[in-house]
């Protein structure tokens, strides 16, 4: 059948990190480029349900227990006042709206065409939005993202997700928080620390469970030690409705039965890919076992000219792994000869969490790097400390830091820092062992006093890990 709509170079489908980043890039070459967007609203997970509002709520945070400490610190007449929960999510939100404008002027500027719409796959290079109209292209990028996972179990209904989080008008006194990865720990430090009263049900005896254990142990006892309850090896089986609009969540931990009630209980179990209206199949593209697009390192697809990256592919779920993947591919398609092997190293790509206090990784954990050098090519440096901030106060606040090295000239091949500032410290680090950085680089390093920083490069033979 002839095209009877448009045809670009290029479709991006889904305005979110990777896509917006990649549909810009592809005009910054001079292609003719369409970018749907399905919600009525551009910037996709990170700018209105992740990482921008989720800051935002920890900077919140962070302000709740700065004037918790403002005491210890000669401040007597700063006392926790009440939090305005309403005003500040509206005012978050505004902040979003504004962000949502600025995007969508940036794709004008940047000569992409926005289409508004739900697509989906008609072939392998047309997409309808349902309009009975066909969108054509040459070439088609898959960037749809992801949601939260909804457990099926009886009154899941009851409980809200991440996105939910955000909508929240009030802030819940009791809150249960369903999952301990990242998201889940965020979240829940979040609530703690404005006040609310917090348990965390995690499926095993940990929390945060592919990170390397300095941090997930850690966090875990300082989860503990400021009064964060965490449910262990539990198994939410549901939620029920009191007749005070409570919710009720029947469970088991360690084997026992138990019943607890919050005012709200937020699901943090996962994220899948976010394909449904997509008809994929109509194109031919393919997914693994968990339903995630599969695409190899150039984001190609099993399908010739339709590409796929960010969250969809369910691969570091991260945004600058979007918006980096989404640029090399643009490169590469439009920008010519020298971008032709253009594509996203997803080895040694950092991460923080933002709980309380701040961690972060790059590289192996220690079990990874066990595994890839052997133990006993591995040295390992460790330093567990109170960082200066507590020097005024009662509570000490963990910090701890471990380095993994491996061979006789100790390459830098994993860095696990937690502690307050660990969010801020890790990027400059993650350069260093990219790089390809030596234990003896870190020596060399002159420390910057007194920084908790400082830690990672005046590590000695005592902080060796026998
Ligand atoms: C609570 C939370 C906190 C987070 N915090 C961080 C953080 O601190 N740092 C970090 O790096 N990452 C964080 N993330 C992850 C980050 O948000 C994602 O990795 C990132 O947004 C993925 O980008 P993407 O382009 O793949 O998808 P998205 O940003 O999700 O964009 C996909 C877009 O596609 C649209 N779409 C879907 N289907 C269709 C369709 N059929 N037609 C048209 N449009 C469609 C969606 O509406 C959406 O706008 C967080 C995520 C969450 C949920």
């Amino acid at each position: 059948m002839p095209p009877t709509g448009k045809i670009y170079d290029y479709l991006v489908i889904g305005g979110g990190s990777g896509g917006l980043a990649s549909a810009r890039r592809a005009a910054s070459y001079g292609a003719k480029v369409g970018l749907i967007e399905g919600s009525g609203r551009l910037g996709g997970t990170c700018v209105n349900v992740g990482c921008v509002p989720k800051k935002v709520m920890w900077n919140t945070a962070s302000i709740a227990e700065a004037i918790h400490d403002a005491k210890e610190y000669g401040f007597p007449d700063v006392a926790p006042s009440t939090f305005d929960w309403n005003t500040l999510k509206h005012k978050r939100d505004a902040y979003i709206k504004r962000l949502n404008g600025i995007y969508e002027r940036n794709l004008e500027k940047d000569s992409v065409e926005y289409i508004t719409g739900m697509a989906s796959f008609v072939s392998k290079n047309s997409v309808t939005l349902g309009n009975g109209e066909e969108i054509h292209a040459k070439k088609i990028l898959i960037a749809v993202g992801g949601r939260p996972t909804i457990p099926k179990v009886p009154g899941a209904e009851l409980g809200i997700d991440s996105d939910g989080f955000f909508d929240l008008e009030h802030q819940p006194k009791r809150v249960a928080v369903v999952g301990t990865g990242y998201i889940g720990v965020e979240l829940a430090g979040i609530f703690h620390a404005l006040g609310s009263k917090v348990s965390i049900f995690s499926r095993t005896k940990e929390i945060l469970r592919p990170f390397d254990p300095i941090i997930k142990d850690t966090l875990r006892k300082e989860m503990l030690s400021i009064g964060i309850d965490i449910v262990t090896d539990s198994h939410v089986k549901a939620l029920a409705k009191t007749a005070d609009n409570a919710i009720t969540v029947s469970y088991t931990s360690n084997g026992d039965e138990g019943t607890a009630e919050f005012d709200t209980v937020l699901w943090a179990v996962g994220r899948e890919p976010l394909l449904e209206k997509l008809s994929i199949e109509n194109a031919g593209v393919t997914t693994n076992g968990k339903g995630f697009v599969v695409a190899d390192d150039f984001q190609e697809t099993v399908v010739p000219d339709v590409y796929a990256l960010g969250d969809v592919c369910g691969i570091e779920q991260l945004t600058p792994v979007a918006i980096a993947a989404g640029r090399r591919l643009s490169d590469r398609l439009f920008g010519g000869e020298q971008f032709k092997n253009s594509k996203l190293d997803y080895k040694n790509v950092p991460s923080v969490i933002f709980s309380h206090p701040t961690a972060g990784a790059v590289g192996l954990t220690e079990d990874q790097a066990k595994k890839e050098y052997g133990a006993d090519n591995l040295s390992v440096y460790v330093s567990e400390f109170s960082g200066m901030y507590n020097a005024m106060k009662a509570h000490k606040t963990p910090s701890a830091f471990k380095l993994i090295c491996t061979g006789p000239e100790e390459k830098v091949v994993g860095i696990h820092i937690v502690g307050q500032g660990s969010d801020e410290m890790l990027q400059g680090f993650a350069v260093a062992l990219k790089m390809g950085a030596t234990k003896a680089d870190f020596d060399n390093t002159v420390a910057l006093h007194p920084t908790s920083a400082e830690e990672l490069v005046t590590l000695t033979k005592a902080n060796l890990k026998k």
